[in-house]
C-alpha cells in the first residue's frame, strides 16, 4: 500500500484524512461514533483500590450506564454511585454545589471506611458547567486530612472508555509524595495476580524497588522525583505521563506488555535502564519466552493467515495488532483507534508491518462497510456492533473483555492468543455445523 508523506486529504462530518506516517499508513476520520464514555473505567478502578469511592456527578444515564458495564457487581457493598442532578439543578433553582457538598457529607458519615473519594464529572455535570474541582478543594479543607477528595472527568464529551483511567490516574500524580529515590513505577492498572508476577521477575533481573500506580491501597500512594524510570503497563495514559514528566520522571520507550515478545521489550527496556547484563536478563527471561511459545503454538494454528479488523475502542488495539501479527501470525485489515498518541505508540508503530492501515477516531457507519467490504474472519469490536455483526455471518470478539483479563507479561501470552482463537474456533464450528 502506498505510504502518504503529508495531510492530502479533509472533508467534513465523516472525512478521511492522510497524516504523516512512519511505516505505517496513518488516517484520521470522524464522525459518529460507537464507543463508551470514560465513565465506565470506574469498574475496574474501583476494583483496584478498595478503600476508594467513585461519585459520578451525573443524569440516571450515566447511573444506568455504570450498573449496566459493572453487571452483577451492584449487588455487593458498592463503591461507585451516582449523585444525580435533577431538573432543580439544571434549571439553576438550586445550589448544585450546596447539594453535592450535602450528598458528600451523608455519604462519608455512613461510609466511615473510605479514604479517597473520587468525583467523576459527567456530560450534564460539565454542560451545566459544575465547579467539582473547587468542590473538592473546599471538601477537602473540610475533611482535614480524614478523606482525600479527587475530581476528574469521565464525561463522554472529553473522554472514551479508558481515558477514565488516565483522568483518575493524572488527578492523583499532583498528591504523590516527592522523593529522589531510584526506583521503577508501573503505571497503569494491572491484575493484582499479573502485578505480583511481574514484581517477582524484575526482582530476579535485579530491580529490588518497584511500586505501582495506581497503588492497591489508595492512601499508599507511591513516590515520585528525577531517580523514578516508568514503565506504562497501559498505552492509554496521556495525561498522566505528561504530569508524572512535569514531576522529574523518566518514561522509558518500550512497546507494551502483551504478547510474549511485547513484554519482553518491555521489561528489556527497565533492564537496560538499571545496566542488568545480557547474560542475567537471557537466564530469567529466555525460559519464560519458551513456555510462552509453547503456549501460543495451538492458538498460531488457528489464527495464521486470517484477516483481523479492529473497531476502535480501548487504545489496546495497536500493540493487541502488533501481537496478533506478528506472534500469531494474522493479517491486520484495519486497526482503529479512538486517539492516537505517537510519542507513546513509537515503539508499536515501528513493529507494525509496512502499510499497515491504522485509523484514529470513527465514522461507524463508513467503517462498518468496510467491514463488509473486507469481510475479514474477525471484528474486535463493542457489544452494541458484535451480534449484529455475528447475524451477517462475521465472527466478533468483544474489546471490553480485553480490559477486564489478565492479559499483561510473558506468561499470559497464551491465554491473550486464546481471547481471539475461541471466537474463531466457535464461528467455525457453528458454520461447519449449519452446512450439514
Ligand atoms: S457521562 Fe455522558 S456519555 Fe457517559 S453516561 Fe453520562 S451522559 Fe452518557
Amino acid at each position: 500500500m502506498a505510504r502518504p508523506a503529508r495531510a492530502t486529504q479533509a472533508q467534513q462530518g465523516g472525512g478521511v484524512q492522510h497524516l504523516d506516517a512512519m511505516s505505517a499508513n496513518l488516517l484520521k476520520e470522524s464522525g459518529p461514533r460507537e464507543v463508551f464514555c470514560g465513565l465506565t473505567s470506574i469498574v475496574w478502578l474501583h476494583r483496584r483500590m478498595p478503600d476508594a469511592f467513585f461519585l459520578v456527578v451525573g443524569s440516571r444515564t450515566c447511573a444506568h450506564l455504570i450498573q449496566s458495564a459493572a453487571g452483577v457487581m451492584i449487588f455487593a457493598e458498592p463503591r461507585f454511585g451516582t449523585a444525580i442532578l435533577s431538573e432543580r439543578d439544571l434549571a439553576g433553582l438550586a445550589d448544585a454545589h450546596d447539594e453535592l457538598k450535602r450528598v458528600v457529607r451523608d455519604l462519608l458519615a455512613r461510609r466511615p471506611e473510605i479514604r479517597t473519594l473520587f468525583l467523576v464529572g459527567s456530560c450534564p455535570s460539565e454542560v451545566i458547567k459544575l465547579d467539582l474541582a473547587r468542590a473538592s478543594e473546599q471538601l477537602n479543607q473540610e475533611m482535614e486530612g480524614r478523606v482525600r477528595v479527587v475530581n476528574y472527568s469521565g464525561s463522554g464529551i472529553e473522554t472514551t472508555f479508558t481515558q477514565g483511567e488516565d483522568g483518575a490516574l493524572s488527578a492523583l500524580v499532583p498528591m504523590l509524595p516527592t522523593s529522589t529515590e531510584r526506583q521503577l513505577l508501573l503505571v497503569g492498572t494491572l491484575a493484582d495476580a499479573v502485578e505480583d508476577r511481574l514484581i517477582t521477575l524484575f526482582k530476579r533481573l535485579g530491580i529490588d524497588t518497584v511500586r505501582s500506580l495506581p497503588p492497591r491501597q489508595s492512601t499508599d500512594l507511591p513516590p515520585v522525583g528525577p531517580g523514578t524510570k516508568v514503565l506504562l503497563c497501559q498505552p492509554f495514559l496521556s495525561d498522566t505521563t505528561r504530569r508524572l514528566r512535569d514531576r522529574g520522571a523518566e518514561i522509558l520507550p518500550a512497546p507494551y506488555p502483551l504478547g510474549a515478545e511485547g513484554s519482553r521489550l518491555w521489561m528489556e527496556a527497565a533492564a537496560q535502564a538499571w545496566d542488568i547484563n545480557a547474560a542475567q536478563i537471557r537466564a530469567t527471561l529466555d525460559p519464560l519466552m519458551e513456555r510462552a511459545r509453547l503456549a501460543l503454538e495451538p492458538h498460531r494454528q488457528k489464527l495464521a493467515g486470517k484477516r483481523i479488523f479492529l473497531l476502535p475502542e480501548s487504545q489496546l488495539e495497536l500493540p493487541l495488532a502488533r501481537f496478533l501479527q506478528r506472534e500469531c501470525g494474522m493479517d491486520l485489515v484495519e486497526v482503529g483507534t479512538p486517539y492516537l498518541n505517537r510519542d507513546l505508540m513509537r515503539s508499536e508503530l515501528e513493529l507494525l508491518p509496512d502499510g499497515t492501515r491504522v485509523m484514529e477516531g470513527q465514522h461507524v457507519e463508513q467503517q462498518l462497510d468496510r467491514v463488509r467490504d473486507a469481510r475479514p474472519d474477525l471484528v474486535v469490536c463493542g457489544m452494541g456492533l458484535a451480534n449484529p455483526l455475528e447475524a451477517e455471518g462475521i465472527a466478533t470478539k468483544w474489546s471490553i473483555e480485553l480490559v477486564f483479563s489478565p492479559i499483561h507479561g510473558i506468561d499470559q501470552a497464551g491465554e491473550l492468543a486464546e481471547l481471539f482463537s475461541r471466537p474463531l474456533h466457535r464461528h467455525q464450528l457453528l458454520a461447519a455445523g449449519r452446512q450439514c
